[in-house]
């Protein structure tokens, strides 16, 4: 059985952080890490208390959401809340920070931003980390399989060739594979 990888580790944190996004537009999860240890993390959602995109739809002003929080403000704010120092810290973050974040990440001190998604990637955003001298990362977020998973992984592999053997159609059956791919990769 492998070990995953730190990056992986941190990067699938943040993947799983994005599932409790609440806008509807873009699911964000991003990690603050310090010292090979997650000191806070954030997704894209409201105020504490306020009402959701999801519930509500999302409040759109000049084709931005304004009712939602980043991902990586929530991370930060957060440590300003309980008073955990961010100078030094790295950040993984689902998407390419916007412009707003990058300004926030860069003020607050983090020392390294690990991607996992290209998100329009804004040339100013690049200059300033530049500029800051703080190194940006592309880190490809592999999607770990659970031991749970492994069988279901080949139980269909095994349906799928025992379809294309029957007289079921070619595209069907290929239909069914890509499917399958985008599931299980
Ligand atoms: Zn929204
Ligand atoms: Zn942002």
């Amino acid at each position: 059985m492998g070990r995953i990888s730190w990056d992986q580790y941190f990067m699938s944190q943040s993947h799983l952080l994005a599932m409790r996004s609440t806008c509807t537009r873009l699911a964000v999860g991003a990690t603050i890490v310090r010292d090979k240890r997650i000191i806070a993390g954030g997704y894209n959602g409201s105020i504490a208390g306020g009402v959701h995109c999801s519930d509500e739809g999302c409040y759109v002003i000049e084709n931005h959401c304004v009712r939602t929080i980043h991902a990586e403000m929530n991370a930060l704010l957060q440590c300003a809340k309980f008073g955990v120092p961010t100078a030094g810290a790295e950040i993984y973050v689902t998407h390419f920070p916007c412009l707003q974040c990058c300004k926030a990440l860069i003020q607050a001190g983090i020392k390294t931003v690990y991607y996992a998604t290209d998100y329009k990637n804004h040339p100013y955003a690049i200059e300033l980390f530049e500029q800051a001298d703080v190194k940006i990362e592309f880190v490809k977020f592999e999607k770990t399989i659970s031991e749970a998973d492994k069988g279901k992984d080949e139980l269909i592999l095994h349906l799928l060739n025992k379809l294309s053997e029957s007289n079921t159609d070619d595209d069907v059956v290929q239909a069914l594979r890509n499917k399958a791919d985008q599931i299980l990769s």
